[in-house]
């Protein structure tokens, strides 16, 4: 299975990189030791879009079908403007399932969180923080509790303020976008043409859409360009800031503002990080948002934490030394990282602007842009997922 089933890799943080990360070190035959800060699994309340080239990845490491069954296979997207004239619509049927087999897949977070605790035979030791990162060669790792470890390989999955990330590239910070983003998991009937296509509007400042993620729940996102009200509002008084906000916005946005329950939304800052000058030091290596946490507005965020996962796996079982295999792994994946990264940054200048004509003039160029351009683009994409053999022959 692999030339290094007894390689010592520990990885800090169990968010979807980490556990993926463990899944694909595990499917090579190599077993990681993973270390979470939270002291337990607690459920999101939001949902996440899967594009193909993290279900193609899903796929290899057998994990995709059923992230398909929990979730909702989304056959087609549309994107309209705050007056409901169709800017785009997308095929996602037609283009990506057509060609590879999986397309674009809306779960709820603790559905795909579940499925990959399901089926990693490494147990999570959770409560468990990673203070700070001592050597990189050999990697010692400090623990809150004042343990210390040294593992072969440490990798950092820590997410955008990574603790690990120190020890690799010292200094960088998050960047905020000066926008916040509600999001909620809504009970709600959706019309029957939106209940297997992702719907989004893009306004002035603001840019809302969900898609259903399981049989009778919708996952809803609106950004704004400032909190609708101070934290210390009640629960009623968001709830109403954030109906009034919307509800102007074409169906089903109404509708599932309209079915929110005080309590259901949360909102987040959005923030990315820069590009970092590299990926890795000695035997210390940094994987998913610790290494480039991007705007959420391209939806590939985990997605390239997931490809990571499964690069980083490969260059492990494959490598004799670990620093050459980290160094293989950030060649084969920051590149693309990076581009991805500065499209997600383009995008959310562009989804959030706040002149008026400025957003019209965005929408008029969405609407006049050639549908195959955004088909060919998903296209491309999807084709260039990297896809080590997984080594096991099967
Ligand atoms: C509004 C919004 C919508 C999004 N939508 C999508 C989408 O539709 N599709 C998509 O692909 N992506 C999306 N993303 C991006 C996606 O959520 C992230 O890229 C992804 O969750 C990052 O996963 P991660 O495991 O790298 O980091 P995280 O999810 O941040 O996980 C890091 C883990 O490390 C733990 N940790 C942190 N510090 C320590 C420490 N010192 N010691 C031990 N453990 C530690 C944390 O508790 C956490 O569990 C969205 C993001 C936002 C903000």
């Amino acid at each position: 299975m692999s030339r290094n089933d007894t390689l010592d890799v520990a990885i800090v943080g169990g968010g979807i990189c980490g556990l993926t990360t463990a899944l694909a070190l595990e499917r090579r035959g190599i077993e990681p030791r993973l270390y979470e800060a939270a002291t337990e699994y607690r459920p999101v309340g939001a949902g996440i879009l899967l594009h193909t080239n993290a279900m193609l990845v899903f796929d290899r490491l057998g994990l995709a079908d059923r992230i398909r069954d929990a979730g909702v296979e989304l056959t087609g997207g549309e994107i309209r403007s705050p007056t409901g004239t169709l800017l785009k619509r997308l095929d996602l049927a037609g283009v990506e399932r057509a060609a590879f087999g999986h397309g674009y897949v809306a779960i709820h977070r603790a559905a795909l969180q579940r499925l990959l605790l399901d089926a990693l035979a490494t147990e999570v030791r959770t409560d468990t923080t990673c203070t700070a990162v001592e050597r990189t060669d050999p990697p010692v790792a400090v623990f809150a509790d004042g343990t210390t470890i040294e593992p072969d390989v440490l990798v950092g999955a820590d997410g955008i303020d990574s603790t690990v990330r120190e020890a690799v590239v010292p200094g960088v910070d998050r960047r905020r976008l000066e926008s916040v983003v509600y999001r909620a998991v809504v009970p709600v009937e959706l019309p029957p043409a939106d209940r297997s296509r992702g719907f989004q509007c893009w306004g002035v400042g603001t840019y809302t859409g969900g898609a259903r993620i399981d049989a009778d729940r919708v996952y809803w996102f609106g950004t704004a360009p400032e909190p609708l009200t101070p934290e210390s509002a009640s629960p009623a008084a968001k709830l109403a800031a954030i109906r009034d906000h919307y509800r102007g916005y074409p169906e089903p946005i109404p509708g599932i503002v309209d079915a929110l329950e005080p309590g259901d939304v949360f909102r987040s800052e959005l923030a990315d990080l820069p590009r970092l000058e590299r990926w890795q030091m000695d035997r210390v290596v940094l994987a998913g948002d610790a290494a480039h946490a991007l705007l959420p507005f391209g939806g590939q965020g985990a997605a390239q934490g997931i490809e990571d996962a499964i690069v980083l796996a490969h260059a492990l079982a494959t490598h004799d030394d670990s620093t050459a295999a980290l160094a293989a792994y950030e060649a084969e994946r920051k590149d693309r990282a990076d581009r991805v990264h500065d499209e997600a940054r383009r995008m959310g200048w562009l989804a959030t602007i706040r002149s008026t004509t400025g957003a019209r003039l965005r929408n008029l160029g969405v609407r006049l842009f050639p549908e195959r351009v955004f088909d060919r683009f998903r296209r491309r994409r999807a084709a260039a997922t990297p896809l080590p053999e997984d080594g096991s022959g099967a």
